[in-house]
């Protein structure tokens, strides 16, 4: 298992930023590597040392952990910049559309040449502190030895020229908390990203449907949220889910099977559901695993587009991966809607995969025993 460290970022914009903000945390918390836990309210200020005039900046902090090195964060947040069309400039107050900076990595202080860690800006600039006290209120700043907290109120300029102005709302399992010390009036506009959003409008204009009309009004932002839900396996990783839970089996040596693990997934050619049970088999050799993180794995694959036939095969290489045992044996029985509902119309078929590793695939009398428990 790969070592994960806690990080916060900073976000900023002043350029369309009721869609780049909420676009930049999106593509943040579906990146693999990124586990994003915390986020802050977005806070309003003036554009800092920018032509008169230039429109004020919003800005969020998030907190979480990765697994990354802190140049290869760095690079990754380069890239989602990149994305979403900023041009770096060499006038660093110039308008952009978004700015994603590492705040700090673990208590890590580093020199890198063209940036530092922890960025220095948290001690100078109030829309900076700000965001990061709000979603990292007792992370102790290495050189000063104050929390961002502290920080926070030796400014007390800080809190009258950086407001919050809302609240972006997410979907479990990522749900923001908010530090309770700070009292500031936060209007709590809901908002997902307005870019997710705008395209589920436009697929209920070609469906024939008036997207204004007052039931199909927060429509857009449910499905937004929905589907950022029933696809989150994309922005799981396997560290995450399994987070530690394997032990020694200390000469267990009898086949484990956890059965009836309920799923639920979408097919990639429809989009639409197919869901069932799952049955998980393995014979131990070194390690065992603690049985609910088999589900969270069946969890991991179910959450995204998918067709049965692969889900299975996921599962199977994924609890070989980790645990080496001397066999997996893996089996969905799975309702798909796709053909329930559409098509050929058959409402009570079932598909069954089953996907064998191991003295599962090469012992027909482990493999029958296994198939014999999953029926009973
Ligand atoms: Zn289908």
């Amino acid at each position: 298992m790969t070592d994960q460290t806690p990080i916060a970022i900073n976000i900023g914009s002043n350029v369309d930023k009721e869609r780049c903000i909420p676009h930049a945390i999106r593509m943040l918390r579906r990146h693999p590597q990124i586990h994003i836990d915390v986020m802050s309210r977005v806070f309003r200020s003036e554009s800092v040392g920018g032509p008169d005039g230039a429109p004020e900046f919003h800005n969020v902090a998030v907190a979480g952990t990765t697994d990354l090195s802190p140049e290869a964060l760095r690079a990754e947040l380069r890239a989602m910049e990149e994305s979403m069309g900023r041009q770096r400039s060499e006038d660093k107050n110039a308008p952009r559309k978004i700015d994603l900076d590492v705040a700090f990595f673990g208590d890590l202080q580093k020199d890198f040449g063209d940036w530092q860690v922890p960025d220095p800006e948290i001690v100078e600039q109030a829309h900076v502190a700000v965001p990061l006290a709000d979603v990292a209120p007792d992370w102790v700043h290495p050189v000063t030895g104050l929390t961002t907290y502290e920080l926070v109120i030796k400014q007390p300029e800080a809190r009258e020229m950086v407001q919050p102005v809302m609240a972006i709302q997410l979907s479990t399992p990522h749900h923001p908390r908010h530090a309770a010390e700070f009292d500031f009036e936060a209007r709590e506009d809901e908002v997902y990203d307005p870019h997710f959003e705008s395209l589920v409008s436009g697929m209920l204009v070609e469906i024939g449907e008036d997207p204004s009309r007052e039931g199909l009004a927060r429509t857009p932002l449910r499905v937004a949220k929905a589907m950022d839900f029933l696809t989150s396996g994309y922005s799981r990783n396997l560290d995450e889910v399994v987070n530690d839970a394997i032990f020694d089996a200390e000469g267990a040596d009898e086949m484990v099977l956890v059965k009836d693990i309920e799923f639920y997934s979408l097919c990639e050619h429809h989009m639409l559901p197919f869901y069932g049970r799952a049955a998980v088999a393995y014979l131990p050799d070194e390690n065992i695993i603690g049985l609910s993180k088999i589900a969270r794995v069946v969890d991991l694959f179910g959450r995204r587009l998918q067709v049965q036939e692969r889900m299975t095969n996921q599962i199977a290489d994924t609890i070989s991966e980790i645990l080496q045992p001397h066999g997996v044996g893996v089996v969905l029985e799975g309702k798909h809607f796709c053909m329930m509902m559409r098509g050929v119309q058959k409402q009570d078929s079932s598909m069954i995969t089953s996907s064998m590793r191991g003295t599962f695939k090469s012992d027909a009398r482990t493999r029958q025993e296994f198939l014999d428990l999953v029926r009973s």
